[in-house]
């Protein structure tokens, strides 16, 4: 099924995201975790695509196993940054092939050992967006940032980009995690303000370490706020505390953003089913499941 049509629901939803393992030795392990998220009946489950390779080869793979033998809709993360135009055009035949109709079409972080673009590489996703556009009928995702991508020093230029990127053909777009509702309020209604009105599904990672969040910050620029943080400083030495902790935490920003009109929640479980599984259980009277 299309995202898209999914979206049109008035009713709460979850979707989750899962990676594909370092090495093949992984690989069990991670269809494992996936197949347990798939019998919790979410809307989606999106698979990660590494932009340097490594991760990257069992995206379509696992991806089409979601569908096929789990019955569950996959969402397939594209990025583009790290290869040519032919490469991707692969991926694609290979998607089509595999009948998997979602792609989230990403550019990638740029690499740092490596000059960019590269001669027949992209520049941005925006590009990636026009060709896959070209080559089937695909429901197309993309990202966005609403505290701004790290790359860009003013918010409303990165608004302008988003505008033109979603002009070039996107059905829904996925934020980055966040972890004050407030910030993607007022980001909806600055992109909404701009013409961009495409839905936008909140992405939101429940922290289960203290570790993770310095990860957080150095990758993404995500804004800690004061109450997040006096969370991490209170249970983050403990592990089982941090997970509960941060599981509650996520499922009151959820339960924040239904309450406030958002119909579709992402939720970053990191291959992680007792995760995924802990915020569908406090969620069981308010999220509507997908048909078994
Ligand atoms: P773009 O939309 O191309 O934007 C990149 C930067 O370029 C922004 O600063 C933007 O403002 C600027 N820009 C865009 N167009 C123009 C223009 N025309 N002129 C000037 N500037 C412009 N990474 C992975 O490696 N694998 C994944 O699976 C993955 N999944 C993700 C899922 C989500 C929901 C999110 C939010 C991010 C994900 N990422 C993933 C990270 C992402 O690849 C990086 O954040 C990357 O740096 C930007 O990718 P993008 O598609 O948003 O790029």
């Amino acid at each position: 099924m299309k995202i898209k049509e999914i979206l049109k629901s008035s009713q709460p939803h979850i979707s989750f995201e899962i990676f594909p393992p370092k090495t093949d030795a992984g690989f069990d392990s991670v269809v494992r975790a996936a197949d347990q998220i798939a019998g919790l009946h979410p809307s989606y489950i999106s698979v990660t695509y590494g932009a340097g390779g490594g991760t990257s080869k069992n995206t379509v793979k696992i991806a089409s196993h979601l569908k096929h033998d789990m019955g569950v809709t996959s969402l397939a993360h594209l990025t583009c940054v790290s290869s040519t135009r032919d490469m991707v055009h692969k991926v694609v035949e290979e998607l089509k092939e595999q009948g998997i109709e979602n792609v989230l079409a990403l550019r990638g972080d740029i690499p740092q050992d490596t000059d960019f673009p590269l001669p027949n590489h992209y520049r941005y996703a925006s590009e990636l967006i026009t060709e896959i556009k070209g080559l089937g009928d695909f429901c197309i995702g993309a990202a966005c940032y609403p505290e701004g991508h790290v790359e860009t020093e003013h918010k409303a230029d990165d608004i302008i980009h988003l505008k033109h990127k979603v002009d070039c053909g996107v059905d829904f777009l996925t934020t980055q995690m966040f972890f004050d509702n407030a910030i993607l309020y007022n980001f909806l209604y600055r992109i909404r303000e701009k013409g961009i009105t495409v839905p936008v599904v909140p992405g939101i990672m429940p922290v289960t370490s203290a570790k993770q969040i310095k990860r957080i910050g150095f990758l993404s620029g995500t804004m800690l706020p004061q109450r997040f943080l006096a969370v991490v400083d209170r249970f983050g030495d403990d592990q089982q505390a941090m997970q509960q902790a941060g599981i509650a935490y996520a499922t009151d920003q959820i339960i924040d953003l239904f309450a406030n009109g958002v119909n579709h929640v992402h939720v970053y479980s990191m291959n992680k089913p007792e995760v995924a599984e802990a915020i569908m259980n406090n969620l069981s009277h308010i999220v509507k499941m997908e048909e078994e």
